[in-house]
This record gives C-alpha cells, structure tokens and sequence, in this order.
C-alpha cells in the first residue's frame, strides 16, 4: 500500500501565498506519479506531467472521460485497496464512479472536518445527507466520528427517517451539529412548526448547521441561521473530490487549495488560470485510488487570492450557480440564487420558505408559498424587488402552505421497514405489500 500523505499540512501551519505554492510543489511529484499507475493517464503517457509547469499545459480531464471510463478505468491501485466505491448523483443518466483506499478517507474525512465551528467528542451530529452510492453521508460519518463525536445517520432520502422523525431526535438527543442541504434544513423547521415548536427556541442544543450541496445565497444563509438560531457552516464539494471548500468565520468560502490545485478554466478563450471567473478545475493532492489531473467539475466559479481576517491563507472562492440562458433580461443575468436572495430578502415573517420559477423569453413566473395574512404583501413586495433587479416582466403567484412542500411530508411518521407475512384479523394486511 502507497503511504502518500501522512503527513497532509492543516491550516495555520502556513502564511502567505508563496508558503502555500510551496506546499503544493511538494506534495505535486507523488501525485502525479499516483496518476500515471491509472489505465487512463497512462493512456495520455506522452501528455502525463511531472511537475506544475508541465501540468499547466496537460489536457483537462472531462466529466466525459469519468464517464466513459466507468467504471474503473481511473482505478490507480488494487481493487483488493478499495475501502468504498460511489457514483454521483449526476441528472445526466451516466454513472460516474469513484473510489477511495482507506488513505484517501483520511485526507477526505480532515478536509471535511475544517469546520470553524470544530467537532468535538461532545457533539450529537445528525447526519442528514443520503448514505447511497453518493460520498456525501459517508464523508460527514466519517468526520464526525475522527472527531469522537456521536453519529446519528438519518439519511435524506430513507423511509426510515421523515421529517418528523428527523424532529423528533433532534429534540430529544439534544443534537448539536447537522449535515444537510441547506433545503432540507428549511423543511426541517417547517415540520418542526407543524408539529408544534419553534426552531429558533425548542432546540437549544444545535451549535451549528453544516450545509453543502447546492448554491446558498447570503439571505437564504441568513434566514436559516435566524430560524435554528445557529451559525449556517456553508461548504462546497463533489462525489469526484470530497470537500473542496468551506467557510470561514468571516463568511467566506475558501479552497482547500494546501490539498488540491486548483485552476480557472474559461470555455470560451480555452484559456486557464489560478483566478477569475470561469469553471473550476481541481488536481488533488493526496489520492491514492483515483487520481485526477486537471479535472474540470464544470462548476461556474469566481476564485480570488486575497487577504481574510481569518488567516487561513486559502483563496475565497464564490460558487455561481447556473444561469438561465434563454431568460432575457434587461438586468444581470437571471440565477436561482440571485431569485433565491429576493425571495429571502422579504420580512422573515411574511414566512416565505418554499417557492419556484419558470423562465420565458422574455417572462418569469414565481410561485411562493405564503399564508392569507401576508399574501399581498409578499407579492407586491417580490413582484417590485424582481422587476427593479432583473427588468423582466414578472408574475408572482402566492399559493398556500402546503402546495409546494406537502403538509404530508412535514407529518408522515416511518413506516414499518421489515417484510411480514402473518396479520392479525382486525390489521391492515396491506402493510404486507409495503416492503416490495
Ligand atoms: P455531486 O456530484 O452529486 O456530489 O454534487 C456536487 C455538485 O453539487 C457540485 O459540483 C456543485 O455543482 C454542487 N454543490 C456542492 N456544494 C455546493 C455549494 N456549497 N454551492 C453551490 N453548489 C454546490
Ligand atoms: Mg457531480
Ligand atoms: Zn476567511
């Protein structure tokens, strides 16, 4: 077994810039020679770098290549090291593999733990992110139990655990720390209100919110830490890598850029470069089963190298979002976060939580869902912010709660998980056809 990265550095142990290029220079050899052990770098053998200079002018590696390499074309060790295997939850049909050795899990499972907030052996972490095939439950699982915390594994997307179960425990374990889409958090407090309590006052015990997964806007950050009373812990990551970035306790998202290269690629020039705007492309540092040179995640990013008051000497990075493209607009270009943070910035006690759109041409239709006292305002109030943002003809839709996210899903208590044949005369035997 290959021993690259014990010793992995952790933040603080570096200031400046220059001290983090060294960083990387170091550690930059062992992973690309990990890369050529793989079927598909040594497939480009004539183009395999061997240092940063050579690496800047290798071919990027595609979303397309994972892809057509399923699934264990990108394999650089024995299969006998393999500790997991997932896929993505990628909408596109084509799975994307990847694994990890039990090496890589502790340079996966550190990265994950840069909280600011810290993990500790006191904690009760609900883990709220889906344990199938994806990393992502597997990856705060395995943070939080280095860190000698309690597990509470609650999936998002089991029978096992509807959101009044997810209620439930929270109050009753005292959980501390969650793991969840930002979304899920939101419906959490939804199903706390309907099942009588207040989330900024019935769960005294939650330190913090871990959120990851998909784009958060400041506002939508801010409502969620209104309505937990506790500080939103923002990160940004992939199957493919584990996480690559988190928040600072200056708000800001930073890369784990001691652990990974990362670059700017700009589709239109075919141009890369260590900041800007453009899609972000990553070679890890430290992998060992599946390593990545110059991989481009396709996320649209801005990547900046500056100077926080948190001296993490990490550089900030800003996570876009897809744009709608054929949406147009007098003003910027139309994102669901840039929608996300009007709908956010109405008076928290309008209560809008839940909303959608539509684009057109030259039209957006939103649906929020809001209560009869606040109704018109809410419309009025969104109707106006959109406009004067966007200059696009808008149509604002109130609908009431429990349209969008069902009362039922908020209420649904678990459903028996185990096969049975034998009933009694007075039950239902069609619970017997629940398990197929
Ligand atoms: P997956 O490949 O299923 O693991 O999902 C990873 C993708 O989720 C990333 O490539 C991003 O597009 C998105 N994502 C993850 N975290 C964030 C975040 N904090 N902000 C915006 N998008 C995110
Ligand atoms: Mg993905
Ligand atoms: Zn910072």
């Amino acid at each position: 077994m290959t021993t690259v990265g014990t010793n992995r550095p952790r933040i603080g142990e570096w200031h400046g810039y220059e001290a983090l290029r060294r960083l990387q220079d170091a550690a930059l050899p062992a992973a690309l020679r990990a890369a050529a052990r793989s079927p598909f770098y040594r497939r480009r053998a004539a183009d395999l770098p061997t240092d940063r200079a050579e690496l800047r002018t290798t071919g990027l590696t595609t979303k397309r290549d994972l892809r057509d390499a399923y699934p264990f074309g990108l394999l650089a060790v024995d299969r006998a090291e393999l500790a997991t295997y997932h896929e993505s939850s990628g909408s596109s049909g084509a799975p994307t593999s990847s694994y990890y050795t039990a090496g890589d899990w502790l340079d996966l499972a550190e990265r994950f733990a840069r909280k600011w907030v810290g993990i500790r052996p006191d904690d009760m972490f609900l883990v709220r992110t889906p344990y199938a095939l994806m990393i992502t439950g597997h990856l705060a699982h395995a943070a939080a139990r280095m860190c000698g915390a309690t597990v509470v594994p609650a999936d998002n997307r089991s029978l096992a655990m509807p959101y009044s179960r997810v209620v439930r425990v929270m109050r009753d374990l005292d959980v501390t720390l969650t793991w969840s889409l930002p979304t899920d958090a939101l419906v959490w407090a939804a199903a706390a209100t309907a099942a009588g309590y207040r989330s900024d006052r019935d769960f005294p015990a939650l330190r913090a919110l871990f959120v990851g997964g998909e784009p958060l806007s400041r506002a939508r950050r801010d409502r969620l830490a209104a309505l937990w009373r506790a500080p939103v812990v923002e990160e940004y990551g992939a199957t493919e890598t584990g996480s690559l970035a988190g928040v600072c306790p200056f708000g800001r998202l930073h890369l784990w850029a001691d652990r990974a290269v990362f670059e700017v690629y700009d589709p239109r020039t075919g141009r890369t470069g260590p900041d800007g705007r453009g899609q972000l492309v990553v070679t890890p540092l430290y992998r060992e089963a599946m390593p990545l040179l110059r991989y481009n995640l396709e996320d649209e990013v801005e990547v900046e190298y500056r100077e926080c008051d948190c001296g993490w000497w990490l550089p900030v990075v800003r996570v876009l979002g897809r744009t709608a493209p054929d949406c147009r607009t007098g003003g910027p270009p139309l994102t669901q976060s840039g929608l996300e943070e009007l709908v956010f910035s109405l008076p928290a006690e309008y209560g809008v939580m839940f909303w959608r759109a539509r684009a057109g041409h030259a039209h957006l239709r939103i649906e929020i869902e809001v209560a009869d006292p606040h109704r018109v305002p809410a419309v009025s109030e969104l109707t106006e912010a959109v406009g004067r943002t966007y200059d696009v003809a808008v149509d604002v839709t109130p609908v009431p709660p429990g349209t969008l996210v069902p009362t039922g899903l908020l209420t649904a208590t678990a459903d028996v998980m185990k096969p049975r044949g034998l009933f009694g005369a007075d039950e239902d035997w069609d619970r017997a056809l629940r398990y197929y």
